[in-house]
């Protein structure tokens, strides 16, 4: 027999390379964009006509490139961004895998107009069938232009599977505005077919949503920061009242890569779940900065897909980061005490306001996103009117427009802007009521909060849990120290948690074969009921279930303030519901429970005239 293996001529591999990298006209403009990118551009701009199939081109005024480098950028594998496997792990450009450009000038003809800083000339050069034609000095900008004419004009096949222009332009504008999204702070022009598309100045991250995604947006994004020391994550999302039928707009960013993940974007709409339609999708522009070592990008070329490391953590970051806020978004019209006497009944004003609670009070998100209507009763009484109003401006950020409590400014804002702000003057007087089964009523100014009180208690609780760990809690030594015995999955259970029981102020030790001895308990468990309140402790702990794992130190934070809450069947006094309500009202989160249950429903005196209407 014969031999038949043959090595295939350079331009066939290369083509079939080319295939891989580059699929359609939107691959290449995303492979361009990124390398003016990585270029350290400040300006782009993005030039295409018949749907990128006659040109594509991307002009920047990034450091550009030697005449030497810029023969060498249409090798296969020929890159400056990586230089050993090491640098795999630690990549921050876009590109690094030194094939878009090869690819490219395999499948088009190439124009290449480059100039570096110090050079007097830059290079020009034409590429045809990955063969350099033309490579000359020229007369050229710090940057570089890069010309993609006729992709695909010696791959028929691949030029007919192309889809209509619309669908090809399409695919580029979302090329292009996702490369957009993930650097405002970098100017881009899109010109298509001689009109400019877009004309946007490189700045602020919101701007940069709004130009691309639609002014109509203005008064709907809520920002979104939260950083641990593993992942940081920040962004925009949209209320709920933004949501779309189809998936659009969702937009995650890792390292300011644009990528797909289906488990990430559950994470999103879970923390939406009650506040959209099954069928609907939420808006959002999320970026996840995390150590690049932590993810796994390298898996296909154009791929978008991407494996975290540890991808249980990074969702449940995203989904505390959206619901946290959320809520604060969907708080700031709720709870609106208006610059009124609810809030000098509240025992937070009555008191000096001392310098570490005006610390906490700092700390606290009411604080710093609700402005003067959620926080006022923080405030000294005699605050200047200038102070209201830097407030207002802050609440004003998360107003929604057409919301109820909308048109209720004006009335809020000509009181902030009279400096002789009178808070005695009003005479509502807030209310409280228990209802059946474990209800409050608290009246406002405009209508009234259901509040239940197992879950408020809950939060109150499981904050200050989480206080605890910075401030020592008191313990109750046992007189008498107790003793225990357990079986022995129970006895393991414990052992492993009794460092942080410890925290919140059970002092237990292990006393040898399954056996524990309570030294001491927090100050509010009653004498004699020790034993009990451990086992009861343990039983819950156990039976905690969660969709994501939670650390050790979260489950029994959540668990004891689950266990440790008034009943709902526990019947209140005014002033035990009083302070219930300001002590939420002090919350970090008082919208939801720990276990993520709403704590309060608002009705306005809107809602009841409706309902009226309706009966
Ligand atoms: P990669 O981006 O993966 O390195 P490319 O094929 O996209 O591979 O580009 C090859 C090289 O050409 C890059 O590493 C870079 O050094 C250079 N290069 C490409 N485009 C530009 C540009 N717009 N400005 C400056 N250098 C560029
Ligand atoms: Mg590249």
């Amino acid at each position: 027999m014969p031999d038949i293996i043959e090595l295939l001529p350079d331009h066939i591999a290369n083509q079939i390379a080319a295939g891989e990298v580059i699929q359609r006209p939107a691959s290449a403009v995303k492979e361009l964009l990124e390398n003016a990118i990585d270029a350290g551009a400040t300006y782009i701009h993005l030039i295409i006509k018949d749907a990128g199939k006659e040109l594509i081109q991307v002009n920047d005024n990034g450091k550009g490139m030697s005449p030497t480098d810029a023969r060498l950028s249409f090798e296969r594998h020929a890159t400056s961004k990586i230089r050993s496997i090491e640098d795999l792990f630690q990549i921050y450009t876009m590109g690094f895998r030194g094939e878009a450009l090869a690819s490219i000038a395999a499948v088009a003809q190439v124009e290449l107009k480059t100039k570096t800083e110090e050079d007097e000339l830059g290079t020009y050069i034409f590429i045809e069938n990955s063969t350099v034609k033309i490579q000359e000095p020229c007369q050229a900008a710090t940057g570089t232009s890069l010309s993609i004419k006729n992709l695909f004009y010696n791959v028929p096949a691949r030029r007919n599977f192309l889809k209509s222009n619309t669908a090809e332009t399409r695919h580029i504008l979302e090329e292009f505005s996702r490369v957009a999204l993930a650097f405002p702070e970098i100017s881009f022009k899109f010109t298509n077919n001689n009109t400019d598309v877009f004309n946007v100045e490189g700045g602020k991250l919101k701007q940069r949503i709004l130009s691309l995604l639609g002014n109509h947006l203005q008064p709907k994004l809520v920002p979104v920061n939260e950083s641990t020391d593993f992942v940081s994550i920040h962004g925009f999302i949209a209320s709920p009242e933004a949501a779309t039928k189809t998936r659009g707009n969702q937009f995650f960013f890792v390292n300011n890569r644009f990528i797909k993940n289906a488990y990430l974007n559950y994470a999103v709409s879970q923390a939406y779940k009650e506040l959209i339609g099954k069928d609907e999708f939420p808006l959002f522009v999320l970026f996840i900065q995390i150590e690049p070592k932590r993810v796994d990008i390298n898996v296909h070329p154009t791929k978008q897909e991407i494996k975290f490391e540890e991808d249980r953590i990074i969702y449940s970051v995203v989904n505390s980061a959206v619901k946290h806020a959320l809520s604060k978004y969907s708080i700031a019209p709720s709870l609106d005490f208006s610059l009124d006497s609810t809030i000098e009944s509240l025992q937070a004003v009555t008191q000096p306001f001392a310098k570490n609670i005006q610390e906490k009070t700092k700390a606290n998100y009411l604080f710093q996103s609700f402005g003067e209507k959620g926080k006022a009763h923080f405030l000294e009484k005699k605050g200047d009117a200038q102070q209201w109003k830097e407030l207002y401006k802050v609440q004003h950020a998360f107003q929604l427009q057409g919301d109820q409590e909308t048109q209720a400014e004006p009335v809020a804002t000509s009181q902030l802007e009279n400096a002789n702000l009178n808070l005695q003057k009003d005479t509502f007087k807030q209310e409280f009521v228990q209802l059946h089964q474990g209800y409050i009523i608290a009246t406002t100014k405009t209508g009234c909060l259901l509040i239940n009180q197992h879950l408020a208690h809950q939060r109150i609780l499981y904050e200050r849990y989480e206080q605890v760990i910075s401030n020592q809690i008191t313990i109750q030594r046992c007189l008498i120290p107790i003793t225990f015995e357990l079986a022995p999955a129970d006895a393991v259970l414990l052992e492993s948690i009794l460092d942080e029981l410890k925290l919140l102020g059970y002092d237990v030790e292990v006393f040898g074969n399954h056996t524990f001895i309570i030294q001491g308990t927090p100050a509010d468990v009653k004498l004699g009921s020790e034993k009990e309140s451990m086992e009861k402790i343990i039983e819950a702990y156990k039976h905690e279930q969660s969709e994501v794992k939670l650390d050790k130190r979260e489950k029994l934070f959540r668990m004891m303030a689950m266990q440790r809450a008034i009943s709902s069947t526990k019947k209140l006094a005014t002033e035990e519901m009083e302070e219930l309500f300001q002590q939420l009202l002090l919350c970090e989160q008082p919208q939801l429970s720990p276990n993520g249950k709403k704590i309060f429903a608002k009705l306005s005196v809107n809602n009841f005239m409706q309902l009226i209407q309706h009966a």
